[in-house]
């Protein structure tokens, strides 16, 4: 069994770690030089949509799948005569568009902050007459780790946001004074079964997710968070994993935004979980049972953004993801996940790595 993999980053390399666990052999695809998944297999080292690229993964693997949701649309619809690919391009499609995005959840009733579709300078006025204010504008496409948003407190904010994104097709966002922020992420196998992780609690700083903690003691927002992925995965007739990240105002949900793909707020299953995101993608692509989602202990995890501190290295009963990835402000180099007992004892050990973490990059 072989399975080609569109991306070779640090989710293509975890990827790559659970299928050597189920003997399972993968391939990727991937311009960048010595990227973190060769540590787990072949990287034909080619643009995303290389042709001759594609057409070696069709012939030579049973099923294609994608680690980012940057792969052009037209790779996947390239081979998918050719070879299962999954999860389904229209999937993919609407993820790369944040209004296609907010239609589907419009569609499927899954609420959504307000948004407006901004094309002209007059289309921000409108959205804050319409919305008020602060709201965030957001570029359509491309957008990842808060980058290609500007945030509009003061009508006199315009020109700046214009001059910084204005020209790409833009939604602008009412901007929402969420009590917290948490992912739910599901799997789908081909026949249908569906697994749903329980909750995660995500921190962002600047854009950037930080920390994920779960499980969340918050049965109600759970149970809408899992009919909302349940209604995405059957809709989108989906297989593999998805995370859909969400607003918590106070008893409601809003959804954010979803990705077709394992997800960073899922990295503390690998530990966390008696079966990882990463695993359930792999078995609900292979048309596999999928493996249970019940929790081991509680689980956290953070970040590594920028560089890995040397003390990172040496924190007791904790588990260090190293992506071998080089340094550059603001990269994800790798993660660690903590488990304990208690939510308050995860909560110390893991408020202490952050800080241990961050204080050693600033
Ligand atoms: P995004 O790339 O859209 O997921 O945005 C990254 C992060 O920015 C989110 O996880 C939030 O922390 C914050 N953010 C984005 N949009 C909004 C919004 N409309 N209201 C409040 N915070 C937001």
């Amino acid at each position: 069994m072989r399975i080609g993999i569109i991306g070779a980053g640090q989710l293509g390399q975890m990827l790559g770690f659970a299928a050597s666990d189920l003997g399972v052999e993968c391939v990727f695809l991937d311009p960048s030089d010595q990227p973190p998944a060769a540590a787990c297999g072949d990287v034909i080292q080619k643009p995303f949509d290389d042709p001759a690229a594609l057409a070696e993964l069709a012939a030579t693997c049973d099923v294609v799948t994608y680690e980012f949701e940057n792969v052009p649309v037209e790779a996947l619809h390239r081979i998918e005569n050719d070879v299962p690919v999954y999860p389904p391009a229209s999937a993919l499609q609407h993820s790369q568009d944040r209004l296609a995005e907010k239609q589907l959840f419009e569609q499927l009733g899954i609420p959504l902050p307000g948004y407006r579709v901004v094309d002209t300078r007059a289309d921000i006025e409108a959205a804050i007459d319409e919305l008020g204010l602060p709201i965030v504008i957001k570029t359509r496409r491309l957008g990842y780790d808060g980058k290609g948003q500007f945030v509009i407190r003061d009508r006199s904010d315009i020109d700046g946001a214009w001059r910084a994104i204005g020209g790409n097709a833009l939604i602008a966002e009412q901007w929402v004074p969420f009590d917290f922020e948490v992912s739910c992420i599901g799997a789908r196998n081909l026949d249908g079964e569906v697994a749903i992780y329980p909750l995660s609690h995500n921190v962002h700083e600047g854009g950037i997710l930080r920390t994920s903690r779960s499980p969340v003691d918050a049965p109600a927002l759970a149970e809408n968070a899992e009919g909302y992925v349940r209604t995405m995965l059957e809709h989108l007739d989906y297989v593999g994993t998805l995370a859909l990240e969400l607003f918590v105002c106070g008893e409601k949900l809003l959804a954010n935004e979803f990705a077709p793909r394992v997800h960073n707020s899922g990295h503390w299953s690998i530990e966390g979980s008696k079966t990882s995101q990463f695993e359930n993608h792999l078995r609900a692509i292979l048309n596999r049972p999928l493996g249970s989602t019940e929790s081991v202990g509680h689980a956290g995890m953070a970040n590594l953004i920028g560089s890995i501190p040397a003390r990172a290295r040496t924190i007791d009963d904790t588990y260090l993801h190293d992506y071998g990835k080089s340094p550059r402000p603001g990269r994800k180099l790798g993660h660690i996940t903590v488990i304990r007992d208690t939510t308050s004892a995860r909560d110390e050990i893991l408020d202490s790595v952050h800080r241990t973490v961050t204080q050693s990059t600033v």
